[in-house]
C-alpha cells in the first residue's frame, strides 16, 4: 500500500495518534455528548482541558512561576505587534536581530510604533555574525530575533548576549518544543501554534509577570498581555478546537518522550540523516552554515529551478507531499517538526537518491 508523508511547513503534519484522537472524540468529547468546538469555554469540561493544556506545557518546557503562559489570537504576526505595545519601554527603541525573511517582518511591523534598529545575526551568505550585541544594546529597550527561520532553514540555538537590563524576545514559532531552554534566558517568548504545537489559531506567549501592566494605551484589549493573564487567557471567545488540538500534543510528548531533552535527541538524529546523505553528495545544495542549520527545515536545491519543479511534483507521486520552498527564496524545503516521523525522514533520504540518479 502506497504510504503518504507530510512535510509542509505549516499548517504542518500532527502526530497520527492526536489525529485518531481527535477523530474519535468528535461529535462526543469528554461525555459532552458535544464535540468540543460545540461547547461554551467557560464550561466545566473545557476550562478544566485548559487548565491542563497549560500545565502541561510549563511541564514540558519548565516554565518557571515567575513567567505568565498566555494564549492568545493573531498568529505569529500579531505578535509582531504585541510585542512593542506590551513592554515596558524606556527609550522607545529596539534592535532586531536578522537572521532571514521571518525575523524582517517583526522590525517592519514593530517601526510602527518605536524606532527600530537592524543588524544581522546570520547574514546573507547564510553564516552567523557573532553573539555579543552589548555594545550595540546599551541604548535599547529589547532585542527580538527569530530562533528558527522557517523559510531558509536556519536555527539560531543561542541566545544573544546583550547589555545589562535589555530584555530579549524571542520568536519561537517554528522551533518551539523541538529541545529544552532555558525559559529565564528569555523576558517573552512567542510562538504561532501551527508548527510544532496544534491547529493554527493559537498564540503561545511566555512572558516574564514583572512585565505584565505595562501595556501602551493604544494596545487593543485582544493583544494585552495583562487582560490574558488576568483571565487564565479567557478575556475573549479562544479557538477552541485549535487550544484542543494543542492540549492533545503537549499530553502526546509528554506521555511519548517524557521531556524535551529526549525529543531533542530523536529531533537531531532524525535531521541528521538528511544532513549527512546532503554533505556526502554534490546534485542537491543546502547553503546554510552547519552552526545554524534548522532542525525543524531544511530547505535545498537541485542543480536548477526546472528540477526543483520536476521534483516536487515526482516527489508527490511519490506520496511525498508539500517539498516546494517558500516563495521568497524558490527552491525545496522539507520541514521537519516534531510530528514527522523517522520513517518520513528515512523515505524523504530515499527519494532524492532515486531522483539524484535518474537526472544526474
Ligand atoms: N514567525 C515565524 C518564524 C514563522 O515561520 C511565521 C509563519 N510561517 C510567522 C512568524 C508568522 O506567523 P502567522 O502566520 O501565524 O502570523
Amino acid at each position: 500500500m502506497m504510504k503518504y508523508y507530510n512535510y509542509a511547513a505549516g499548517p504542518s503534519a500532527l502526530f497520527p495518534e492526536v489525529v485518531e484522537q481527535i477523530k474519535s472524540e468528535l461529535g462526543n468529547w469528554a461525555n459532552t455528548h458535544s464535540s468540543v468546538f460545540e461547547i461554551s469555554h467557560r464550561g466545566t469540561e473545557f476550562m478544566a482541558f485548559a487548565k491542563e493544556m497549560e500545565n502541561t506545557f510549563r511541564e514540558l518546557l519548565k516554565v518557571p512561576d515567575d513567567y505568565a503562559v498566555l494564549f492568545l489570537q493573531g498568529g505569529g504576526r500579531g505578535a509582531f505587534d504585541a510585542v512593542p505595545l506590551n513592554l515596558p519601554l524606556k527609550h522607545n527603541r529596539a534592535l532586531y536581530l536578522t537572521s532571514g525573511h521571518w525575523s524582517r517582518q517583526p522590525a517592519l511591523e514593530a517601526a510602527k510604533y518605536i524606532e527600530v534598529r537592524t543588524a544581522e545575526l546570520v547574514d546573507k551568505d547564510y553564516q552567523p555574525t557573532k553573539l555579543d550585541w552589548t555594545q550595540e544594546t546599551q541604548d535599547v529597550d529589547y532585542v527580538h530575533f527569530t530562533a528558527n527561520e522557517t523559510v531558509e532553514g536556519i536555527e539560531n540555538f543561542t541566545v544573544p548576549k546583550v547589555s545589562p537590563g535589555v530584555l530579549i524576545v524571542a520568536d519561537m514559532s517554528s522551533d518551539i518544543l523541538s529541545r529544552p531552554i532555558n525559559v529565564s534566558d528569555y523576558d517573552v517568548i512567542y510562538a504561532g501554534a501551527q508548527k510544532n504545537i496544534g491547529c493554527s489559531g493559537v498564540t503561545v506567549y511566555v512572558v516574564r509577570r514583572s512585565l505584565l501592566g505595562h501595556a501602551n494605551k493604544f494596545c487593543p484589549a485582544i493583544l494585552n498581555w495583562q487582560i490574558y493573564a488576568d483571565s487564565d487567557s479567557l478575556f475573549n471567545t479562544p479557538a477552541t478546537f485549535s487550544w484542543y488540538t494543542c492540549g492533545l500534543t503537549f499530553k502526546h510528548l509528554k506521555d511519548t518522550f517524557g521531556n524535551l531533552e529526549n525529543l531533542e535527541q530523536v529531533n537531531i538524529r532524525k535531521v541528521n540523516k538528511l544532513y549527512d546523505y546532503l554533505d556526502s553528495q554534490d546534485f542537491y545544495v543546502n547553503k546554510v552554515n552547519p552552526a545554524v542549520r534548522s532542525r525543524m527545515n531544511v530547505s535545498f536545491n537541485t542543480p536548477s529551478a526546472e528540477l526543483d519543479a520536476k521534483f516536487v511534483k515526482e516527489a508527490q507521486e511519490a506520496g511525498l507531499y508539500y517539498l516546494k520552498g517558500h516563495k521568497v527564496i524558490g527552491g525545496l524545503r522539507a520541514s521537519t517538526y516534531n510530528a514527522v516521523s523517522e520513517e518520513a525522514v528515512d523515505a524523504l533520504v530515499q527519494f532524492m537518491k532515486l531522483f539524484a540518479d535518474k537526472y544526474k
